[in-house]
């Protein structure tokens, strides 16, 4: 009893957590998110899916990159939803003939039921392709995010070492573009100190946006001395005054958006700062009347 007792407040938890994961990230994007593989090869450093399947019990370290189809929801009969679905949200659409096809399933079920979907991947081009000439005909319902966070293969393969190369990501990109997919980028969380000269990369093929946005949970733990310059290094890349540059820098180029995570601590300083100034200016009117007392 008291086990199962314990299991609830620990689901409970679980879900509080990751409902404010999605109210912080991917509410910025679509209204709901639907996922139906545990698990991510790509095993990314930075993944917050990861970090709460770990608190929670869910997988390991070495298990996160076993993905596994979620059969309950492969199966499940889906309803048009208010708003836009995203898929997926805490795993990819690989090209393992497992999880190609369970993806594949839910896309299906989802537009037939009339749903707007938000395709987001780190995509490969067997995926991308197979995207476009299964699904070619609801292309209205249909939008690819492709986060593409780096052209830098070095970069790319420290971060996201089981996910494709920057050359895969932006041939995809071109492939949805070019047959007329809506498409937008995910740059986020940008992986160079600077990221404008990504952007005027991918920027061409882009109907919809390119998003920018810094890296938000970067792990402190368990990280070997061989790689903690990186991570240093990395953290120090996302100094405010350093996202203020970058915001200077972007915000006039056309279909730019910068995620929420950028803009809050940004903005977060500049209050401080006014606040501070503030304080400052009343204490010296408050020393100016004392003195002429
Ligand atoms: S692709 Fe997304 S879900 Fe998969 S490991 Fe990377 S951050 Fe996590």
């Amino acid at each position: 009893m008291m086990v199962r007792q314990k299991q609830t407040v620990k689901q409970t938890q679980a879900s509080q957590l990751v409902k404010r994961q999605i109210t912080s990230g991917t509410r910025e994007w679509a209204d709901r998110n639907v996922n139906c593989m545990k698990g991510c090869s790509n095993n990314c450093r930075y993944c917050y899916a990861k970090l709460i399947a770990k608190r929670f019990g869910r997988c390991t370290e070495e298990s996160w990159k076993e993905m596994q189809v979620r059969g309950d929801v492969v199966h499940r009969t889906f309803r048009r939803q208010a708003g836009r679905v995203m898929f997926p949200s805490s795993h990819d659409i690989t090209d393992s003939p497992e999880a190609r096809a369970a993806c594949f399933a839910v896309i299906k079920a989802l537009l037939e039921a009339g749903n707007e979907i938000l395709i987001t991947t780190k995509p490969r081009v067997s995926v991308t392709r197979g995207i476009v000439e299964t699904f070619g005909s609801c292309m209205s319902q249909l939008q690819f995010r492709f986060t593409i966070t780096s052209a830098n293969n070095r970069l790319l393969s420290f971060w996201e070492p089981g996910a494709p190369r920057f050359e895969e990501r932006l041939q995809s990109l071109q492939l949805a573009y070019g047959a007329g997919f809506k498409t937008s980028v995910s740059i986020e969380p940008f992986l160079d100190y600077d990221p404008a000269p990504l952007v005027d990369l991918v920027l061409p093929f882009v109907t919809e946006s390119v998003w920018v946005g810094p890296m938000n949970y970067i792990p402190r733990n368990g990280i070997s001395g061989k790689d903690r310059r990186r991570y240093d290094e990395i953290r120090s890349q996302y100094e405010v005054d350093h996202l203020r540059e970058i915001y200077t820098c972007l915000k006039d180029l056309p279909r730019l958006r910068f995620k929420d995570s950028m803009m809050n601590r940004i903005e977060f300083e500049d209050e401080k700062a006014r606040r501070c100034a503030q304080r400052r200016r009343r204490a010296a009117a408050r020393a100016t009347t004392s003195v002429c007392n």
